[in-house]
């Protein structure tokens, strides 16, 4: 086995790492506080090629692989959740594209998608079908050449910044038959299409800066090049374009958990208490001892994912134990991250508190942890 990586993944993972201590992190505070769309970082990232990392050149991408893409999540979530968010979710729209796009529908959305230039969202969940996606009650219904969507999708991260471009929409495009098997298509749905309503932006625990809102398709005519992929796999393919999400929110948990050790560590050393750093005691140190082993293992499994994924080999397993692993790991390093700093980890003014907020989230979106067991538990059904 080997665990080194290569130059360019090295070259990648340092160069955000920089840009994450230099641009992300100072900003990270007031982006939470205001709720201010981190417009200029975007257009930084893209200058940089991060918003396309695993994509080929010629359709605006930088041709890297998945290791490269996750580590770069990784960093930029130790910067800031919420600007490693809105890329995550750009690409997991750049994916879908990808996978299952025409010639032309990857020239003409991938491409400015992959660049920078302009932001994908994602259209799965609705009101009444948030875990059990395959609920989903919009419709699209054929008329002549093109086809007509209704219905509501809620908690849509990125399309309400103004530079968000599309949303892949997810509709049931025939009744269900007797035993509830229904068929779903995929759209690509641009925002300026008539019909198209952005909803309220959702006021969030955290994630401020992250645009979630709420969308509302009234008889919203696309045409039917709009159409991504199989018509009759339209939920199956939402599906595979998560398999990469799971790993990529595995590496931004790794990220923010990595923020919670970095802050925790410092303030142990700089905290006096009985006359000594805090650091000094034992418990204390086991503590941080104990986040630095969960680091490190949710690492190895979302870097063992990713290596897969670029080895074309099969992931599911992996990716959805990165997923499930990193995210509750996150959530109980954030908690001590708290506990280290006492009082003063409860006020906003420290970066623990923030990062204690927003750990709850990983465990919910893209598939909730109940929901990976789940996946999990059917894997090892069929063993
Ligand atoms: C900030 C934010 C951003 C988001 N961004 C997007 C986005 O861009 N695009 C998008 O499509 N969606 C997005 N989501 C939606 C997210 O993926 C869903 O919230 C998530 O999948 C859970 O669905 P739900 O909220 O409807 O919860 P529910 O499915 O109602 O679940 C409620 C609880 O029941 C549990 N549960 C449900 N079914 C089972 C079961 N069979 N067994 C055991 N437990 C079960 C769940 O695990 C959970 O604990 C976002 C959500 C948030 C909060």
């Amino acid at each position: 086995m080997n665990f080194d990586l290569t130059e360019e993944q090295k070259m990648i993972r340092d160069m955000t790492r920089d840009f994450a201590d230099e641009v992300v992190a100072p900003r990270a505070e007031e982006m939470d506080l205001t709720g201010d769309y981190p417009y200029d970082i975007i257009e930084k990232m893209a200058g940089l090629g991060m918003m396309g990392i695993p994509f080929p050149e010629e359709y605006g991408g930088s041709g890297g692989d998945w290791i490269s893409t996750n580590l770069c999540l990784e960093e930029l979530a130790r910067g800031d959740a919420a600007v490693s968010a809105l890329v995550e979710v750009t690409l997991v729209v750049a994916e879908e594209l990808y996978t299952f796009g025409s010639e032309e529908q990857k020239k003409r959305w991938l491409t400015p998608i992959a660049k920078g230039e302009r932001i994908g969202a994602f259209g799965l969940t609705e009101p009444n079908s948030g875990s059990d996606a395959g609920a989903l009650r919009t419709t699209a219904v054929k008329d002549g050449d093109a086809w007509v969507l209704n219905g509501a999708k809620q908690f849509i991260t990125n399309i309400g910044l103004d530079n968000a471009s599309l949303v892949l929409v997810a509709a049931q495009t025939e009744k269900a038959t007797a035993d509830g098997k229904k068929k779903t298509a995929t759209f690509i749905v641009p925002k300026d299409t008539p019909g198209f309503n952005l909803g309220k932006r959702y006021d969030k625990m955290a994630w401020k800066a992250s645009a979630t809102h709420e969308v509302i398709l009234e008889d919203c005519r696309v045409p039917q090049e709009n159409l991504l992929g199989d018509p009759n796999r339209g939920f199956s393919q939402h599906l595979a374009a998560l398999q990469c999400g799971r790993i990529m929110i595995a590496a931004m948990a790794v990220g923010v958990a990595q923020a919670c050790l970095d802050e925790a560590l410092r303030y142990s050393k700089e905290r006096v208490q009985f006359k000594q750093p805090i650091f000094k005691f034992q418990a204390i140190q086991f503590k941080l001892a104990d986040m630095a082993v969960s680091i490190e293992l949710a690492r190895n499994v979302y870097l063992k994912a990713s290596w897969l994924r670029d080895e074309g080999r099969s992931h599911t397993f992996e990716a959805t134990v990165a997923k499930l692993y990193a995210t509750e790991m996150l959530e109980k390093v954030a908690s001590d991250a708290v506990q280290i700093h006492g009082g003063y980890g409860y006020m906003n003014e420290y970066p623990v508190s923030r990062f204690y907020k927003g750990a709850k989230l990983l465990q919910i979106v893209e598939g909730t942890s109940e929901v990976q067991r789940m996946l999990l538990g059917r894997m090892l059904a069929a063993k």
